[in-house]
C-alpha cells in the first residue's frame, strides 16, 4: 500500500499558467514521494497511445460525455458514444502535443486516489474549491465543446490502478523511476514513533 504509483501530467495549460512549482508543492506537502519526473513535447500519437491505453476509454469518455449533456437538459450532439468518445480523442491529440509538458510519478499510501482528490473533478467549472482544478482554472464543457477544442483543466493523473501501471510503463523506463528512502516516511509509516526522543 505504501510503495502505491501514480502518473501525472501538467498538461501544457499548466506550464503556460507557470503552475508547476504549486502542482508539484501540493503533492509534496500531502505527504508523497516524487520518483520520476520529465518536461517534454508529446507528439499526437504519444497523446492517443495514452487515451487508449484502456481500449474502452474512448466509449467510456464519449458516454461521460454524452451523460454530461443529458444532466445538464441538453441534447448530445450525437447518441453514439464512440462518435463523440472520438471526437473527444482528437481534441486531446491536439491540446497535450500543443506545448511542453511534465511527466511524473508519485508514490506513497493510497497515491492514486489522493492525487484525484487534489486533482478535483474532470471540469474545472465543477470541480471543487481547494482543488488544483478548481482553484486554478475556468473552463467549462460548455465552453470547450462551443470552441470544439478540449477541456483545459492544467493536469492528468491516474484514475485506477491499472491504469497507473500502463501510464507508467508507457511514459517512464524502468530505471527513470527511482527507488529512495524520503526521510518523512518514518513520520507518516512508522508503526513505534520509537526514533523521535534522544
Ligand atoms: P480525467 O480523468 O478527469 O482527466 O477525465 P477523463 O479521463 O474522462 O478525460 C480525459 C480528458 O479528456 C479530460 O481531462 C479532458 O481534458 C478531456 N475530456 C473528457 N471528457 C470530455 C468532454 O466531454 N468534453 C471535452 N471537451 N473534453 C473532455
Ligand atoms: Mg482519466
Amino acid at each position: 500500500m505504501k510503495t502505491e504509483k501514480t502518473f501525472v501530467i501538467i498538461k501544457p495549460d499548466g506550464i503556460q499558467r507557470s503552475l508547476i512549482g504549486e502542482i508539484i508543492g501540493r503533492f509534496e506537502r500531502i505527504g508523497l514521494k516524487l520518483v520520476a519526473m520529465r518536461m517534454c513535447l508529446p507528439t499526437p500519437e504519444m497523446a492517443r497511445k495514452h487515451y487508449t491505453i484502456d481500449p474502452e476509454w474512448v466509449r467510456k469518455a464519449g458516454q461521460k460525455s454524452i451523460d454530461n449533456y443529458k444532466s445538464k437538459g441538453l441534447v448530445p450532439p450525437s447518441d453514439n458514444p464512440l462518435e463523440i468518445g472520438n471526437k473527444v480523442l482528437g481534441r486531446l491529440e491536439k491540446y497535450l502535443s500543443s506545448g511542453p509538458v511534465v511527466t511524473m510519478v508519485w508514490q506513497g499510501a493510497h497515491a492514486i486516489q489522493i492525487v484525484r482528490k487534489l486533482v478535483g473533478g474532470t471540469e474545472p467549472l465543477s470541480s471543487d474549491t481547494g482543488t488544483i482544478r478548481g482553484d486554478f482554472v475556468l473552463d467549462s464543457y460548455r465552453m470547450s465543446d462551443q470552441d470544439e477544442r478540449s477541456i483545459r483543466n492544467l493536469i492528468h493523473a491516474s484514475g485506477s490502478v491499472d491504469e497507473a501501471h500502463q501510464e507508467i510503463d508507457l511514459w517512464f523506463k524502468k530505471d527513470e523511476v527511482i527507488k529512495y528512502k524520503h526521510i518523512q516516511e518514518a513520520i507518516l509509516y512508522d508503526v513505534n514513533l520509537d526514533g523521535i526522543l534522544e
